[in-house]
């Protein structure tokens, strides 16, 4: 290719860690610069790291255990994993974040993360630090144990779908909206290994937290990372959690090449929501009115920040969870629901009705804390609705924003949040 031809974001990150040119197609060897697991995959790297003989885990990155998805633990079996990477943070010693402390993409959001980075996790959600400006992908437990060894690994550098949002989004419609909307545009596999890369009017006027929620379902496009410029708004983010100094401006060239162009005009979005059991099944809310739904559940990597708390306060201020439903609600890290303490939000979902689970990945999986009876829908503000996903085969899962998931706790069945904002 012509190297006078402009960069992506994803061709930017990866060469500047491969140090070369690192074009779509090409394969690279990159120095990664964080990663971690959890604990549901996380115990099959730490046994590969030790089948394979690795010694300790290189210098040249920094490592993480996060034990959130099974958080307190509700089983012997998942007890004893949460042991073994305790063990073996206390033994390499990688950074550890235990029961209580939240979601690992949240945690990396806040604390890890920095724009231009090469980040790895053994979690398919990984995707979610896009939003900081950083490349950002989830791999194999056994592709985890090696980077942690080797702190590289290789990449076929993905092309890249530019997604220009224009105008504004505005009221009740937020970043979940839209990127509802684009998946059901583009598909389950419309972007499968390939950067989504999102820019325009819409996207420089976003919150960082919005942004972390789009690039935190770029994986359900099939997309291999999810990458948003970085900013005086992602400036701005960093300095509120104290490390401004990690900051670093991070733009496309203007003659960068796309695989394609995808345009939204985000001031004519809808409230929207996937429904059973895909997430690019989507309908504005509007088509979906009346529809009966026995749990809400607010919170998860995909909507479980500070932002999400305040939009589900706003509507449930003052009013009750509709009797026939309940509703679940779990910060996304203890940073988050310390803040929406202070800011009151919490005392309001309370008072609504709302059952505060402990930070961490909760119902999302369907593991524990909120496991849905045959026949029962839910209303979830996390990323995926398989048929399943919330532990129970016979159940329906819904996915929508937080003030969906609010206005629909309110009336029991799926409710346009524009009524109550
Ligand atoms: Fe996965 Fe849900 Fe946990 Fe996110 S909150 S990491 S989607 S289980």
């Amino acid at each position: 290719m012509d190297e006078a031809v402009g960069r992506t974001l994803a061709e930017k990150i990866l060469g500047d860690k491969s140090g070369g040119e690192a074009r779509a197609g090409d394969i690279v060897i990159a120095r990664v610069d964080l990663a971690f697991v959890q604990d549901t995959t996380g115990p099959l790297t730490v046994r590969q790291f030790q089948a394979a003989g690795f010694q300790g885990i290189s210098d040249s990155l920094c490592a993480a255990v996060f034990l959130d998805h099974a958080a307190p633990s509700p089983s012997q079996e998942l007890s004893n994993d949460h042991m073994l990477l305790r063990d073996f943070a206390c033994d390499t010693g990688c950074r550890i974040y235990d029961v209580g402390d939240g979601v690992c993409h949240q945690i990396v959001a806040e604390s890890l993360a920095r724009p231009g980075e090469l980040v790895v996790g053994s979690d398919s959600h990984t995707v979610t630090a896009g939003g900081l400006g950083a490349f950002a992908c989830g791999m194999g437990s056994t592709d985890v144990a090696v980077v942690l060894c080797l702190g590289r690994t290789w990449f076929r550098v993905p092309e890249s779908i530019r997604v220009l949002v224009t105008g504004q989004l505005a009221g009740a419609v937020s970043g979940k909206d839209l990127i509802l909307h684009l998946i059901g545009q583009v598909g389950a596999d419309g972007a499968t290994y390939q950067a989504l890369e999102f820019g325009g009017s819409a996207v420089d006027q976003m919150s960082v937290a919005q942004r972390l929620t789009v690039a935190n379902m770029a994986i359900e496009a099939g997309a291999k990372a999810g990458l948003f410029p970085s900013d005086e708004t992602t400036r701005e983010y960093l300095r509120e959690q104290g490390r401004e100094d990690d900051y670093k401006p991070l733009t496309p060239d203007a003659d960068a090449v796309y695989e394609r162009t995808v345009e939204i005009d985000a001031s004519r979005l809808e409230p929207t929501v996937s429904c059973p059991h895909a997430v690019d099944n989507t309908a504005p809310v509007s088509e979906l009115k009346g529809t009966k739904i026995q749990q809400v559940y607010i919170g998860t990597c995909t909507n479980g920040r500070l932002e999400d708390m305040a939009a589900a306060a706003r509507i449930l201020k003052g009013r009750q969870r509709h009797p026939q439903t309940r509703l679940v609600v779990s910060p996304a890290s203890r940073k988050v629901l310390l803040e929406a303490m202070t800011a009151g939000y919490i005392g309001i979902m309370l008072h609504a009705g709302a059952v505060i689970l402990p930070p961490g990945c909760g119902a999302c999986l369907g593991m524990h804390q909120g496991v849905l009876g045959d026949g029962e829908s839910c209303l979830t503000t996390a990323n995926r609705n398989f048929q399943g996903r919330m532990g129970n085969p016979k159940a329906f899962v819904y996915l929508g924003s937080p003030a969906t998931a609010a206005a629909s706790a309110v009336t029991g069945e799926i409710s346009d949040p524009r009524e109550f904002w």
